[in-house]
């Protein structure tokens, strides 16, 4: 018999709360702990949670006694012992909208289990059922199994969770949602789009998301490891992100995203990236994920494999999936390449350390971060194309970082163990030999600073330079003003005295605005030659000599019209048939 059960009421939800009932049946002799998490797996910071529960109290099963309920640490409460079990009863403040949060208002509900459910401590792998009530037009989407049944004033699902693990890998979304489904190998797919308002989806979406899952699972051994897969997609004004689980995922895009070419390959990329997590990180995950601390940091020095690699492949898989041009994929690389160039943070602090720090540096940027550290998500894409291009060179084209990616799940996640940093090492001799070893070490334990031009000759691309050579300050502009955001550590800017938070007033007494800066520096600037620079910093107005150098230019990634058949053939092996 369940002993937990969580009843959670949504039938109000523009109040923008939820009220819930944990009753916990096992007799107890002594008082009970009940937690909250206080952060997400996927999101490597710690959040807080609890701040949004109100009201916690206690009762005993059955004779309703109220019985002595105490806090005892930021996300948890301590309660009596009671013969006949326990009942808390409790609010849960729900108004942030985003993959890994809770919001419900009276068009949806959408929350992550971790923002709700107090769970007894120390029964982890206590069965749950989650009855949940919510208005009677609204359908409930979750990757957990359950049924639904309604009454004359609501509709309930009722849920299963096979203890703490699967609960929190479940979010929940219900309302007014369109649900497109889809098969792959047998196994069914589905997407829930919430949010879409007036904008349809592409008429080709569902056949887009087979394509890609094809490809994804080209990577394992052309298995699936689910028995079926949701994405939710949450559709907003703004905003952007994604969560992934085990047998589903969240996706968070501004609605117009699906109406624009580039925005409905972002979008495609999204889903890819969240996809490929049910293999990298879901399921095969460094030791130290084997059994997460919900509520402490969990420490890493991997996330340059499990984003970092992820990032790399969420937009191969698309072009594989013949829904991105060599081109296109070419213009995303070029970004990742440029915004890893241009931040000389990656000399600082390595993709092993700033996994590491992720829990202090990625989610908290500031305007040094560009100088003292580097993100494992971008670098650690190119990282993993060097790897990869790398991989290939060594043996003739014969193996790439598909095959390293099988072996550690051959060599780990099937033999029942998570992996760490020695199994990758083994993984890429076994495919490619020891020096590729050496090659990742160089990429991810010191500074981030490629050959890349020599690896991309392989394929048959050029790396090229736009605007290189015009007068460049390294500075950047906080969006829409004209306020300093950041300044390139030992750049023009900071040698001149420029800093973060100035607000740039003129170049040699020419006014200058967000949008028209970079014209003025370009028509008064020279190379080499003092440039007057009007700043107000704290209210004064300050005059500084800024001497610009030659602007490195942007990256741009382009296909070599020259390139070789052999190159060519290299090509579609890595990226597949151009589409
Ligand atoms: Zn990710």
């Amino acid at each position: 018999m369940t002993k937990l059960a969580f009843h959670i009421d949504v039938t109000r939800p523009a109040e923008r709360q939820v009220h819930i009932r944990a009753t916990w049946s096992a007799p107890s002799a002594e008082r009970v702990e009940f937690f909250l998490p206080t952060w997400t797996p996927g999101s490597y910071l710690l959040r807080e949670y609890a701040r949004h529960v109100s009201r916690v109290c206690a009762y005993e099963q059955g004779t309703n006694r109220p019985l002595a309920c105490v806090k005892v640490a930021k996300n948890r409460w301590s309660v009596e012992a009671a013969a006949g079990g326990i009942e808390l009863r409790y609010r849960v403040y729900t108004h942030e909208l985003t993959v890994r949060t809770a919001d419900v208002d009276a068009h949806h509900a959408y929350w992550n289990h971790a923002c709700l459910l107090l769970w007894p401590r120390g029964h982890r792998d206590a069965e749950a059922e989650l009855v949940v009530d919510y208005p009677s037009e609204w359908t409930l989407s979750c990757s957990l199994r359950g049924e639904e049944s309604s009454t004359e004033r609501h509709r309930r699902s009722t849920l299963r969770a096979a203890g703490l693990d699967e609960a929190l890998d479940a979010p929940v979304l219900i309302g007014l949602t369109r649900r497109l489904e889809w098969q792959v190998d047998g196994v069914d797919h589905a997407i829930d789009l919430d949010g879409l308002a007036s904008v349809s989806p592409p008429p080709t979406l569902t056949e887009d998301l087979a394509a890609i899952v094809r490809a994804a699972k080209g990577v394992f051994d052309d298995e699936l490891p689910y028995e079926r897969y949701v994405f939710q997609a949450l559709f907003s004004g703004e905003g952007y992100g994604g969560l992934e689980h085990r047998d589903s995922s969240t996706l968070l895009m501004p609605r117009t995203s699906l109406t624009t070419p580039t925005g409905y390959r972002d979008f495609l990329g999204l889903a890819a990236h969240e996809l490929f997590h049910a293999w990298n990180v879901k399921r095969m995950r460094p030791a130290e994920f084997w059994e997460y601390d919900y509520e402490a940091e969990n420490y890493t020095r991997l996330l340059w494999l499990i984003e970092g690699w992820t990032a790399y492949y969420d937009d191969v898989l698309v072009t594989r999936a013949g829904r991105m041009t060599h081109a296109d994929y070419c213009a995303t690389m070029a970004k990742n390449i440029q915004n890893m160039r241009a931040a000389p943070g990656r000399l600082e602090l390595s993709l092993e350390e700033s996994s590491f720090d992720a829990w202090i540096r990625l989610y908290r940027p500031d305007e040094d971060t560009r100088n003292s550290s580097q993100n494992y998500y971008g670098n650690g894409a190119v990282a993993a194309m060097c790897l990869d291009l790398g991989i290939r060179r060594a043996t003739g084209g014969e193996r790439s970082l598909d095959h390293v990616l099988r072996a550690l799940w051959q060599q780990t996640f099937e033999q029942g163990r998570g992996y760490r940093l020695e199994d990758v090492h083994r993984a890429v001799t076994d495919i490619a030999g020891a020096g590729l070893v050496e090659e990742l070490v160089g990429l991810v334990a010191g500074s981030l600073d490629p050959e890349l031009d020599d690896w991309l000759r392989d394929v048959g691309l050029c790396l090229e330079a736009r605007d290189a050579g015009k007068p460049f300050l390294g500075l950047a502009l906080k969006a829409g003003t004209t306020r300093v955001a950041s300044v390139t550590r030992g750049g023009p800017a900071c040698r001149g005295g420029v800093a973060p938070d100035d607000e740039l007033l003129a170049f040699e007494d020419l006014r200058v605005s967000n949008s028209t800066w970079q014209t003025v520096l370009t028509s008064v600037a020279s190379v080499g030659e003092p440039l007057a620079v009007l700043v107000a910093r704290r209210g004064v107005i300050r005059r500084v000599e800024v001497t610009p150098l030659a602007g490195p230019g942007i990256a741009r990634l382009v296909l070599d019209p020259t390139a070789t058949a052999a190159q060519l053939r290299a090509r579609e092996a890595w990226l597949g048939a151009d589409s």
